[in-house]
C-alpha cells in the first residue's frame, strides 16, 4: 500500500465535511485548508532510485488525494499530467475517493474510453438525499472498478437502486467530539442491500457517538476502527 498526495487541501463541499479531519488538522497547524497547493510528492508515481528503479514497487494500491479530492477544481489544470502517470504505472492499482462525482466527466483524460483498468473511483455519500444526487450520476460513468463509501454515514441510506456494478462498500461514523451519532441499525441496513446484490461490504469505524439497542455509547478516537471490526460483519 502506498499513499500519493499530488496535492493538498480541500474545500468543505457538502453535510459530510462538517467534521473534517483534514481541515481540523489544518487548523491545529495555522495551515489554510482552502488554499489548494501542489506537493513535493506529485511525481511521487514515476519517482525512480538511484538504480533506475521506481521508488514504489509494482502490484500495489496506491491511495490517490486521502488528504483532497482528486476532482477539486482547483486541481484542473494538474490532473492530466497525474493521469499521465497514472498510465504509466499499469503495475500499480490507483484508489480515490471524491464528493465531487458531478465532476468526473470533466476531468477524464481522452484516452479514458470506458476506463483505466487501474483505478477504482469511489463515490462518497453520507445520507440518502447525496446518494440519490450522486450515486445515480456514479451508476452510468464510465468506470472499471466501483466503491460506495458510506462514511460519514449520518443517517440512514437505501442503496439498492445503486449497487449493480459495485464491488465494495464501506461504511463508517463520524468522529468528532461534536459528531452526528451513528446508528448500528443503519450499517446493518445497509449490509442486508449489499448481502441481496451480492456486493462487499465493510464496516470500517464506528462513530463517536453510536447509537446500538437503543443506547447511545460515546466512544474514544483511538477504539473507533477497532470496535467497527469486532462487530465482525464485514462480508
Ligand atoms: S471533500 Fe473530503 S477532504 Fe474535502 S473537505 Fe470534504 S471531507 Fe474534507
Amino acid at each position: 500500500m502506498a499513499m500519493w498526495n499530488p496535492w493538498r487541501g480541500c474545500h468543505r463541499h457538502s453535510e459530510g465535511c462538517q467534521y473534517c479531519y483534514i481541515h481540523k488538522g489544518d487548523f491545529k497547524r495555522g495551515v489554510d485548508t482552502n488554499q489548494i497547493v501542489k506537493t513535493d510528492n506529485f511525481y511521487a508515481p514515476v519517482a525512480k532510485n538511484k538504480s533506475g528503479a521506481y521508488k514504489i514497487k509494482s502490484g500495489q494500491l496506491v491511495y490517490l488525494c486521502f488528504s483532497t479530492d482528486f476532482l477539486i477544481e482547483d486541481a484542473d489544470h494538474w490532473r492530466e499530467e497525474c493521469w499521465r502517470m497514472i498510465q504509466e504505472r499499469q503495475d500499480l492499482h490507483f484508489l480515490f475517493l471524491t464528493k465531487r462525482i458531478e465532476r468526473f466527466l470533466d476531468c477524464i483524460p481522452e484516452d479514458w474510453n470506458d476506463g483505466y483498468d487501474n483505478v477504482t473511483v469511489g463515490c462518497t455519500v453520507e445520507n440518502q438525499s447525496r446518494a440519490d444526487e450522486r450515486l445515480s450520476l456514479f451508476q452510468k460513468l464510465p468506470i472499471k472498478h466501483r466503491n460506495i463509501i458510506c462514511q460519514p454515514l449520518i443517517g440512514p441510506i437505501d442503496l439498492s437502486a445503486y449497487l449493480e456494478n459495485t464491488e465494495l462498500v464501506v461504511v463508517g461514523g463520524e468522529s468528532d467530539k461534536n459528531a452526528r451519532p451513528l446508528n448500528y441499525q443503519w450499517v446493518l441496513a445497509i449490509r442486508e442491500q449489499c448481502v441481496s446484490h451480492h456486493v462487499h461490504f465493510e464496516f470500517r469505524q464506528c462513530g463517536t457517538h453510536f447509537i446500538k439497542d437503543g443506547k447511545t455509547y460515546t466512544l474514544n478516537v483511538r477504539d473507533l476502527c477497532s470496535q467497527a471490526r469486532k462487530a465482525g460483519i464485514n462480508c
